[in-house]
């Protein structure tokens, strides 16, 4: 009989993630992050699963019966490119996916790195790296986004509409301390909370006091709150000064588009939409673009970046190390898409940094 010790349970060796190209520009810039994160050596193993438009055109399936489950099952996280067709003008099946994967598996948090890798990629005057350097940490799973509301006489001139913006004391502590514990995980000093308790008294009032509240328990972290207003001005004049943001979904989406302008534009920003714990999702923040699909010109380097972030998620931090570096390379000797002032195709860029890490 064998003794307890000589049991043996294989445990899996390789990261098992989950790609999901979607439409336009994902299914360009999708295979060639991979191709970058393949030449790092991550142990890693690729699944790639057809959602999208063609799908949904073809058969009408957005998510297949037990997409989710089977996603946190059988993943250590997912990887998508980007979702939106104008083939589909309500756009139901990047609702029915994004959407999905953010409120159905919960990811709670979207976290948005914001750094400058060169000052040549920033509209601002002489601005350096050293001065954008900060990371916005957006609620993803409450506030507007969960379209509750209502019309009353709908089309007639006495209409009325209403647009309800959900804040749950859990969703709001969840959040703040998301944004403590990454801050304290990442050496960050400060943790700002932005909003508009001025005017949403009652929503932004729940948000001050948790704030205050979470706080206690991270002593070593200076805090700070700004309306979300000052915050953009203070983007623009002085983004030095910011650390980490934590904010709701609404004012999240929006500032990390003035966020993503400072890096560079869409095409060099990366996210991850994270549970704790959980298999989490990360795509680059731009979206399908059709307008640019197909031609070979798309920035990739939003979707290697988000490929590097995953990488660091799942403790592959070496590997991930490696591709920021052949990114930043990349950057400095001009080996880029025209939208960030260089040259080459998409395939070409990222060809160019695979070759890099692979050295
Ligand atoms: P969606 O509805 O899916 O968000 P969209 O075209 O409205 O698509 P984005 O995809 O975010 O919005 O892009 C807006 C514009 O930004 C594009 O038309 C394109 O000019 C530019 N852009 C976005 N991503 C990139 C990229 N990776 N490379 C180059 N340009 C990009």
């Amino acid at each position: 009989m064998l003794s307890a010790e000589c049991y043996y349970f294989p445990v899996p060796t390789k990261k098992r993630i989950a790609v999901v190209p979607g439409d336009g520009i994902g299914k360009e810039v999708v295979p060639n992050a991979l191709e970058v994160v393949r030449a790092s050596g991550a142990a890693v193993e690729f699944t790639t699963f057809d959602w999208g438009a063609d799908r949904y055109l073809a058969d009408g399936t957005t998510v297949p019966a037990d997409g989710f489950p089977m996603l946190a099952r059988d993943f250590d996280a997912i990887f998508v490119g980007a979702l939106g067709d104008p083939r589909v003008p309500s756009n139901i099946h990047a609702k029915e996916i994004l959407l999905g994967m953010r409120f159905k598996m919960d990811l709670y948090a979207n976290v948005r790195p914001v750094r400058l890798l060169d000052a040549s990629l920033c509209p601002l005057k002489n601005a350096s790296p050293d001065d954008i350097n900060f990371t916005v940490v957006r609620e993803n799973t409450e506030g507007v986004y969960m379209d509750m509301g209502g019309n009353f006489k709908f089309g007639t001139p006495d209409e009325v509409a209403t647009q309800e913006d959900i804040n749950t004391r859990k969703g709001v502590e969840r959040i703040i301390r998301f944004a403590f514990e990454y801050a304290r995980a990442n050496g960050r000093e400060k943790v700002m909370m932005s909003g508009k308790s001025n005017v949403m008294t009652y929503a932004g009032g729940l948000w001050q006091r948790v704030f205050k509240e979470v706080a206690k328990e991270f002593s070593e972290i200076q805090t700070q709150h700004m309306y979300v207003d000052a915050l953009c001005l203070q983007m623009v004049r002085e983004p030095r000064s910011l650390d980490v943001i934590v904010t709701n979904n609404m004012f999240g989406d929006i500032i990390t588009d003035l966020a993503a302008a400072l890096q560079g534009g869409l095409g060099m920003a990366a996210s991850g939409n994270i549970h704790p714990g959980r298999t989490s999702m990360f795509e680059p923040v731009h979206g399908s673009a059709p307008l640019i699909a197909g031609k070979n010109i798309a920035n990739p380097m939003g979707s290697i970046l988000t490929a590097a972030m995953m990488l660091a998620h799942l403790g592959l931090k070496a590997e991930a190390q490696k591709i920021e570096s052949a990114v930043l390379d990349a950057v400095r000797e001009l080996k880029m898409t025209v939208d960030v002032g260089g040259s080459l195709g998409t395939r070409e860029c990222a060809q160019w940094i695979a070759e890099r890490v692979a050295k």
